[in-house]
C-alpha cells in the first residue's frame, strides 16, 4: 500500500477566486505542478479532496465541476505531475439547493471523503499528509491523524493568524510543502 497525500484544491493547488465555477478560472499557482511531480516521483499516491459549497449554495452547477477537474489535471500533466484521485463535497447545510443542503459527513474537516478513497485506492492513511491552506483542512488532518501542512497560498496567510487548528508544520506553497514531506517522511522504502 502506498502512502498518500491528500491536496486541498482551491488556494493550494490552482489560484483562489471566490466560488470558481467555470474550467477558465484554474489558474495554477506557482511551484504547485512542481510540488505534485516530486510527490509522484518519490512514490506517494495524491488525491484532491475539496470542498465546493458553490454547489450547494447554487453558484456552481455540479455538471461543471468535471470540466474543471479535467482542466486542472490537463494543466498539471502538462508539467508532468499526477492526480491519483479527486474527491469532492457539494453540500452545505445552509444552502439554496434542496438537494445539497444537507450536514453531511463529507464535508471537510468531516473525513467522509478519505474513506472513500480508501475504498478506491491502494492506499494507507497511517503516516498520511493533508495539505491545505484553511482551518478545515488542517482539521481534517488532525481527524484522521495525519500530518497536516498549511501553506500560505490561498488563504493561508490570512488565516494563519487565527489558526483554530493548528498545523504541523507551515509552509510557503505546495512545492515546499512536497520537499518537506520527501525530507520527513522517515520509513520510505
Ligand atoms: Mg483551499
Ligand atoms: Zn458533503
Amino acid at each position: 500500500m502506498k502512502k498518500v497525500v491528500f491536496l486541498d484544491r482551491d488556494g493550494t493547488i490552482n489560484k483562489e477566486v471566490n466560488y470558481l465555477n467555470h474550467p477558465d478560472q484554474i489558474e495554477l499557482i506557482s511551484g504547485a505542478a512542481e510540488g505534485i511531480k516530486l510527490l509522484n516521483e518519490n512514490g506517494f499516491t495524491v488525491v484532491v479532496i475539496t470542498n465546493q459549497s458553490g454547489v450547494a449554495r447554487g453558484i456552481i452547477e455540479e455538471k461543471k465541476i468535471p470540466l474543471i477537474k479535467e482542466r486542472l489535471c490537463r494543466l498539471l500533466e502538462e508539467r508532468g505531475a499526477k492526480i491519483d484521485g479527486y474527491y469532492y463535497c457539494p453540500h452545505y447545510p445552509d444552502g439554496k439547493i434542496e438537494k445539497y443542503a444537507v450536514k453531511c459527513d463529507c464535508r471537510k474537516p468531516e473525513p467522509g471523503l478519505v474513506w472513500k478513497a480508501v475504498e478506491d485506492l491502494d492506499i494507507e492513511i497511517k503516516g498520511s499528509y493533508v495539505v491545505g491552506d484553511k482551518t478545515c483542512d488542517i482539521a481534517l488532518g488532525n481527524n484522521i491523524g495525519a500530518v497536516s501542512i498549511m501553506v500560505k497560498t490561498g488563504y493561508g496567510e490570512s488565516e494563519a493568524e487565527y489558526y483554530e487548528s493548528s498545523p504541523d508544520y507551515t509552509v510557503d506553497n505546495l512545492l515546499a510543502a512536497a520537499q518537506w514531506i520527501i525530507k520527513n517522511n522517515v520509513d520510505q522504502p
